[in-house]
């Protein structure tokens, strides 16, 4: 009964369900508290200007993080990219990395979550409606903590069904996919055109026709045995879970190779597989109509889950 009660708590989706809070309140009318800005609010209370420039013009940054277990999975690593992100764009963060890091933590423990999924939220703040970010004095800073399920659980045994769609990873030269901007709108577009064809999640390619990413997870491919991923600088966002799957592959005695990759080099692939802090490590099993490799969840794919889910269980920073 309760282990019933803890996995169905934690099958609720922060993205499947909006109406939810991603979480069966323990007791009735039990909100999530939400960090805004410095207070600890209820959901319903949780509400910013709709002359934030971050609803305005998407302007502002953002982290995905999960934590497990009892201990947010790098941490680190995350709020590294949180601020190169926010400098990269000349925001200026009204918390010192220390104080951000513990709004974290105390977004968690006042949850009383062990389990989930944080959104760090840094806009560049109330303006006026012009985009000119010079009339934002103060940026806005909230955090959610919740559950998330990105892919239900029988796609991590079966594997995605993706498609390459038509719209392309914007240029490095425009908006460098570097940044973990608010702006989502290129992936998004993508988004919409994979679930027309009826895909789990889509693919994007660059100016050049090499793949740069999905739309929200790094790509992987293994064939002979080799694991290749594209380069940053072909438009993949730089993971933090990529960056993990380097250090697991060392530790697995295998290494990845960074390369141009194009659509033909997916369909011939042995295996494929895609991550992301919130989808994991999640094999694909077909592109574009093509069953990859035996169409089941190859061995490389397997000792990459496996190397990773011992990680999150026993690495972290402690919340309680
Ligand atoms: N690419 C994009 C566009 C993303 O938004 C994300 C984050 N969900 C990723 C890749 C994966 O990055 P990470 O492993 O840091 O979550």
């Amino acid at each position: 009964m309760v282990r019933w009660f803890f996995r169905t708590l934690n099958q609720r989706s922060l993205l499947a369900e909006d109406d939810s809070y991603g979480r069966i309140p323990l007791f009735p009318m039990q909100h999530l508290k939400i960090y805004l800005d410095g207070q600890f609010v209820d959901e319903p209370d949780a509400k910013v200007s709709v002359f934030d420039h971050g609803l305005l013009y998407g302007d502002g940054v953002f982290e995905g993080i999960r934590f497990y277990n009892g201990r947010v999975f790098l941490l680190e690593e995350h709020l590294d990219r949180l601020y190169d992100s926010a400098k990269a764009i000349l925001l200026t963060l009204p918390l010192e990395r220390p104080a951000l890091r513990e709004a974290v933590l105390e977004t968690c423990r006042q949850n009383n979550l062990r389990d989930g999924y944080i959104r760090l939220v840094v806009t560049r703040g109330k303006g006026d409606l012009g985009l000119n970010p010079n009339k934002c004095s103060k940026p806005t800073v909230f955090i959610i903590a919740a559950t998330i399920e990105l892919y239900p659980e029988k796609y991590y045994t079966e594997g995605l069904r993706v498609n390459t769609v038509p719209t392309q990873r914007v240029s490095p030269a425009a908006l460098s996919p570097a940044i973990k901007s608010l702006n989502y709108l290129n992936n998004i577009l993508a988004k919409i055109e994979g679930n027309l064809y009826g895909a789990q999640e889509s693919i994007m390619l660059n100016q050049q026709g090499f793949v740069a990413e999905c739309t929200a997870d790094n790509l992987f491919v293994i064939k002979q045995d080799k694991i290749f991923t594209p380069h940053v600088s072909d438009g993949a966002l730089g993971g933090i879970t990529r960056r993990l799957m380097f250090d697991l592959a060392r530790e697995m005695g295998r290494e990845i190779k960074e390369t141009n990759l194009t659509r033909y080099d997916l369909f011939v692939a042995d295996e494929l597989f895609a991550t992301g802090t919130g989808a994991e490590v999640v094999p694909i099993s077909e592109v574009d109509g093509r069953k990859i490799g035996s169409g089941r969840v190859g061995p490389v794919t397997e000792e990459f889950i496996r190397h990773f889910k011992v990680r999150t269980q026993n690495t972290g920073v402690p919340i309680y």
